[in-house]
Order: C-alpha cells, then sequence, then structure tokens
C-alpha cells in the first residue's frame, strides 16, 4: 500500500472544502486549490467555522481542530497544490471536460506515484483515467456532502485501477473518519443513481402540480423515513450539479433518467441552490455569495419537452 502524507484538493467549492476539512482532520498535510481566490477565501473561513462547532459539540479535542486548520494551506495554481502531493482529489464542475482537463494536467505535474482520484458523483473515472499514462493510479473517491458530517465514501474501481490504490484509497478513508464501500465502476455509482432517480420525480411531481415542493418533502420525511425532503437535498447539492448527473445518467442509462424539465427551467434562471441564494427554496442569508456567472450552464432539452 502506498504511503500518504500530503493530499492536494483541486476545487475549493462545497465538496473540496469539506474534503480538504477531513483530509486535514485525518492528519494528512492538505493543500486546497481553487481557480477563484474567493473561493479559497470561503473555504478557510467555513472550515474554521465547522471545526469550531465540531469542538462546541464535543465530538473533536479542540487541540485536533487546531492542529487540523495548521495543516491546511492555499494554493493558487494546480501546479502549485499537486506537484509535492502523495494523493490528488479532483472536485471541480461535473463536467466531464474540466475533469480531464485537470487529470492531463495533474498527470503531466504530479510525481509517478501519486494516486489521482476524482469526487465524481457519476462519471466514469475509466473516461478520466484514460487522458493519463497512470490509468492504474486512479479512481473514484466519492464523498456525500456535508463532507465533515457524512460517513460515507464510495470507492470506485475503475477498469485498470490497481490493489494497492484500492487498499490505499481505503485506508485514507477510514483516516478521514468515513466508512467505505468499494464498487465497480457504473453510471451513478451506489447512491447518485438511486438519489437522481427521486430526486427528478420529486420535480416530475412538482411540475404536474400534485403537490407543493414542502408537502413533497415532508411525506418523503414522515412518511418513508428520509432525513431531508428531495427538494431540500437538491438546494444542499446543487441544482446545477443534479442536472449535470441526470444527463450524464440519461445518456448513458436511457430514457427513465430524462431530467424533469422544471429542473432545467430552475438553472437555466440561476436558481442554483443554497450556494446561489435561491433553488426550490429562498436562502436570502446566502444570497450574491456566488458569482451566478460561474456555473456553466449545461446544454439541456428544452423546458417543456420531456
Ligand atoms: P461547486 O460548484 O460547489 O465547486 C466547484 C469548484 O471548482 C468551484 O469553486 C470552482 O471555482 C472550482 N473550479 C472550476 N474549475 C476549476 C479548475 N479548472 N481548477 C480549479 N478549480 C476549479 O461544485 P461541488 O458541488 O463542490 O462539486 C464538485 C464535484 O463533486 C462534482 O464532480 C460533483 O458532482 C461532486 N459531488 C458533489 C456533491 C454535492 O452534493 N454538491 C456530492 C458528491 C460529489
Amino acid at each position: 500500500m502506498a504511503e500518504i502524507k500530503s493530499i492536494a484538493v483541486i476545487g475549493a467549492g462545497i465538496m473540496g472544502r469539506g474534503i480538504a476539512h477531513a483530509a486535514a482532520l485525518g492528519g494528512y498535510r492538505t493543500i486546497l486549490e481553487d481557480l477563484l481566490p474567493t473561493a479559497l477565501r470561503r473555504a478557510e473561513t467555513e472550515i474554521r467555522v465547522n471545526l469550531d462547532k465540531a469542538v462546541e459539540l464535543g465530538k473533536v479535542e479542540s487541540s485536533a481542530a487546531d492542529a487540523a486548520f495548521k495543516r491546511l494551506e492555499y494554493a493558487g495554481s494546480v501546479e502549485e497544490a499537486a506537484r509535492e502531493a502523495d494523493l490528488v482529489i479532483e472536485a471541480v464542475p461535473e463536467e466531464m471536460e474540466s475533469k480531464i482537463e485537470i487529470f492531463t494536467l495533474l498527470d503531466k505535474i504530479c510525481r509517478p506515484t501519486t494516486i489521482l482520484a476524482s469526487n465524481t458523483s457519476s462519471l466514469s473515472v475509466t473516461e478520466i483515467a484514460s487522458v493519463t499514462y497512470r490509468a492504474k493510479k486512479c479512481l473514484g473517491m466519492h464523498f456525500f456532502n456535508p463532507v465533515h458530517k457524512m460517513k460515507l465514501l464510495e470507492v470506485v474501481r475503475a477498469l485498470e485501477t490497481d490493489k494497492d490504490t484500492l487498499a490505499t484509497a481505503v485506508e485514507v478513508g477510514g483516516r478521514m473518519g468515513k466508512e467505505v464501500v468499494v464498487i465497480k465502476e457504473s453510471p451513478g455509482f451506489i447512491t447518485s443513481r438511486i438519489n437522481a432517480m427521486i430526486g427528478n420525480e420529486a420535480f416530475y411531481m412538482l411540475q404536474e402540480g400534485i403537490a407543493s415542493a414542502g408537502d413533497i418533502d415532508k411525506a418523503l420525511k414522515l412518511g418513508l423515513n428520509h432525513p431531508m425532503g428531495p427538494f431540500e437535498l437538491v438546494d444542499l447539492v446543487g441544482l446545477d450539479t443534479r442536472l449535470n448527473i441526470l444527463e450524464y445518467l440519461h445518456k448513458s442509462l436511457g430514457e427513465k433518467f430524462r431530467p424533469a424539465p422544471l429542473l432545467v427551467q430552475y438553472v437555466r434562471a440561476g436558481r442554483l441552490g443554497r450556494k446561489s441564494g435561491r433553488g426550490v427554496y429562498e436562502y436570502p442569508e446566502s444570497a450574491g455569495e456566488t458569482v451566478k456567472a460561474k456555473f456553466s450552464r449545461p446544454e439541456a432539452i428544452p423546458a417543456g419537452k420531456s
């Protein structure tokens, strides 16, 4: 098994910051990078707040939280972040072109022994790894939102991932406080495939006027014992991220994953969820924190055609 001392995280959005938090708390030197300096600043503030909350709740010793915070570094370029890392975890938006661009660059600048992981929720890690000369050392590490609270890590074995790389990722996941399931690559893995299906169906129901968003959420929480309703969850995940996942599942698994036109419309309107201040619900406190234009507008089916 490879020895991992330092982890670079590429992309400091919702997931990247959480992954960096968990990696630093797991004892790793952690270097976080983003295209946008504002994302790095927000990440630093949020990680401090979340570490302090964990101390208040008695989940983390105050000295461990301080040590974790000190293990975090922030880099202004992928090169600076990744050149000395033993493991790189990519958490840029869910678009194949972006993942491929990052992996091509990482393969050039990282040491030959460095393991490259993607936090993709659905995309083919085999395809992402195919642009590198180290497909054996590439795999998926799919964390859950919010990373510092959620226990699961799906470790995804791509076509050429070797045993040593898998075992290393499982060990790192454990040190980051996660329960790990190892799965063979398949679109959407276990969780995104089921979750996308439920979330999409909820948008179809909303668009058909079957019930209000609040009542659909209430029904799934109180009737099916889901901890969050599908709309509360998609607002947390990001509607753009969910749409990207659905489009990929639609392409790869067929008609049952066709994105609901209402979801497509919301994304076009910039209603991306908590991060943009408005999704299915409104979040006035976070309005304006996200520059709307920075999120891609995926090409999707026109609203109204299902
Ligand atoms: P996000 O939009 O919150 O963050 C993405 C970050 O990447 C942004 O800060 C952006 O500035 C940055 N970025 C874009 N291009 C970059 C580049 N070339 N180099 C460096 N940084 C770049 O997205 P997110 O929700 O954190 O999702 C990231 C990945 O994690 C996606 O693959 C997504 O599917 C996956 N994921 C998301 C969730 C979720 O609940 N949001 C859960 C599990 C996995």
